[in-house]
């Protein structure tokens, strides 16, 4: 209890960094409904585009783009608190104009982002929920694929990493089933040998395990 009340603490004092954090609810359709959008312009003080990382664990990824991106604005999305406050305390060291964070579940994503107004988003390393009662959690499940859909701008673009080749393959079929246009499809991340690849914190243990990482980048229907 002692903990969850620290981490609530911490939470609070995040400042600027954190956009919001998901209230309670008992009915996420009428949660959602209830609009909150973030002001792009007021937060980042420019009309540069917008990117998303949902699921952004620990927050490498999203450092080393922001980094990398000066003039692009990253929104990087986690459920966890826990695991997003290591992920806030890191930027905050970093001073990124351009970084921001969510601390919401992907299903909530609507109530603060706009339609249309996200051009790439980023799923790295989703956890791939092998059970079939869980199906509805992946992150490339229809069901997400449909918010991605309304999110995105005309031409957006979602570019997804993965160990799991079921994983991989489930998404595939699912970004096609919601007629997903597939750009580029590799099995093999390695032999692509992709200097703009950013290596997210699960990237790195599973290329020391030797794994074979793959990678799909798609367009809005
Ligand atoms: N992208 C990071 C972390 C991958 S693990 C990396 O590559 O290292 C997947 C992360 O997605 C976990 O931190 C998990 O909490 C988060 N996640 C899973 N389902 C989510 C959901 N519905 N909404 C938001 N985050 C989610």
């Amino acid at each position: 209890m002692r903990k969850k009340g620290n981490l609530d603490t911490r939470i609070k004092e995040c400042g600027d960094i954190l956009l919001a954090s998901e209230g309670t609810f008992t009915n996420v359709k009428e949660y959602i409904k209830q609009k909150e959008y973030i002001d792009y312009k007021k937060v980042f003080n420019n009309d540069n585009p917008i990117y998303l990382e949902v699921g952004c664990g620990l927050g490498g990824f999203a450092i080393e783009f922001a980094k990398q991106n000066p003039n692009i604005n990253l929104i990087a999305i986690e459920m966890f608190s826990n695991v997003i406050i290591g992920a806030i305390d890191k930027a905050v060291k970093e001073n990124l104009s351009n970084l921001r964070f969510l601390n919401i579940r992907c299903e909530c994503l609507e109530k603060f982002i706009k339609d249309e107004s996200i051009e790439k988003i980023f799923l790295n390393f989703s956890n791939p929920l092998h059970n079939k009662s869980d199906e509805k959690q992946r992150l490339t499940n229809k069901r997400f694929l449909d918010i991605y859909k309304k999110l995105l701008t005309e031409d957006g673009i979602i570019c997804q990493k993965t160990d799991d080749k079921d994983f991989f393959e489930y998404s595939l079929q699912s970004f096609k089933d919601c007629g997903y246009i597939i750009l580029d499809e590799c099995w093999d991340l390695a032999k692509l040998n992709d200097k703009d690849n950013i290596v997210t914190e699960h990237e790195q243990k599973y290329i020391a395990q030797g794994k074979t990482i793959y990678r799909v980048i798609v367009k809005k229907p």
